[in-house]
């Protein structure tokens, strides 16, 4: 990917939360949630970030709309930096991010009729009319599937997959260039479930936009992503475009999520890779290889040595000693 098709870049992002303790708040530790992210997302791309819960991927994903400060790294957004700027000077460029969440009933205001939801970021953001405003809603309730008589409702009125409809429609209410889905589908029925993706995925080609996709459940990221990056304990141990990391996974941790993922072929033969212990505490992450403590092929330098990401095949990153030059020494 070209620096010019680059929408988002990401650099070396870290995010450690402190643990603090006893009545004086001492800080006794740091949460290693994000440690040295790297990735970019080019226009009309879907970048698929999974990972087994508590792996820094809704953190980064936060980190990118500025709703956590990053502890050091870079975030460029069409070729500015904007990690570092203030919410005044954030205000031009927060329009272009926006985001779809996980409960579409928390993020939905109870009080607020529909329309209002919907149309609440572009009173906030424009000097639009009632009219003009009332128009726009109307139009993006049609985008997303839901009717027009139904402005009027509440969100306690809509079932699971129509208040994700809302989310998304409030989501795109100021023309964005890249929407943040934090688990958007993992609280719906998988009826439901296709539906929204198939929206989304609708809704990317008609309006070219971009999206970084936060989800557990590599069924869903497979079906959406352009390209996919996989977490494990705060990093990134691999990313490639879609086809390449299901058809030919290079780090031992992906190999083990994908062995999980049912086929629809009952004749397809798969081992599954059971993943002996616990993910460690991100307080006290384990030295050289993250995933060495789990990892069915772990050797010495696993434990003493961290690995580099290194580009394997031409855009197929992966960090890991198995895939580098020096290989088992
Ligand atoms: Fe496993 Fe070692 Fe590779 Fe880490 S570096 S994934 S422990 S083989």
């Amino acid at each position: 990917m070209s620096a010019d098709e680059r929408l988002l870049e990401v650099k070396h992002l870290v995010k450690h939360y402190p643990v603090r303790k006893g009545v004086f708040g001492r800080v006794t530790g740091q949460v290693h949630a994000v440690d040295d992210v790297s990735f970019s997302i080019a226009a009309g791309e879907t970048l698929g970030l999974v990972g087994e819960s508590g792996c820094g991927k809704s953190t980064t994903g936060k980190a990118v709309l500025k709703l956590v400060e990053p502890t050091s790294g870079s975030i460029d957004w069409r070729g500015r930096r904007i990690d570092q700027l203030s919410a005044t000077d954030m205000r031009p460029y927060r329009r272009e991010l926006q985001a779809v969440f996980q409960d579409p009933y928390s993020s939905l205001n109870p009080r607020m009729r529909a329309e209002d939801i919907v149309g609440e970021p572009i009173r906030n953001f424009e000097s639009a009319g009632r009219d003009e405003i009332r128009e726009r809603v109307a139009s993006l309730f049609d985008k997303v599937g839901l009717r027009l008589d139904q402005m009027i409702k509440y969100p306690y009125e809509f079932s699971g997959g129509q208040r994700q409809r809302l989310g998304i429609a409030r989501a795109l209410a100021l023309r964005p260039k890249l929407i943040v889905c934090d688990e958007p589908v993992s609280a719906l029925d998988v009826s439901v479930q296709a539906q929204v993706i198939n929206l989304l995925m609708d809704l990317q080609s008609e309006m070219q936009l971009s999206y970084l996709f936060v989800a557990h459940d590599l069924a869903v990221v497979e079906h959406i992503s352009h390209r996919v990056a996989v977490m494990y304990l705060g990093k990134i141990v691999e990313l490639t475009d879609k086809r390449s990391l299901f058809a030919n996974p290079q780090h031992p941790y992906t190999e083990a999520l994908l062995s999980a993922v049912p086929t629809p072929d009952p004749r397809a033969k798969k081992t599954r890779i059971i993943l002996g212990g616990d993910v460690p505490s991100p307080i006290n992450p384990p030295a050289g290889c993250r995933f060495h403590t789990r990892c069915p092929y772990a050797f010495e330098r696993c434990r003493v040595e961290e690995p580099l990401t290194q580009e394997v095949m031409p855009g197929h990153f992966v960090a890991c000693h198995l895939r580098d030059s020096k290989g088992v020494s």
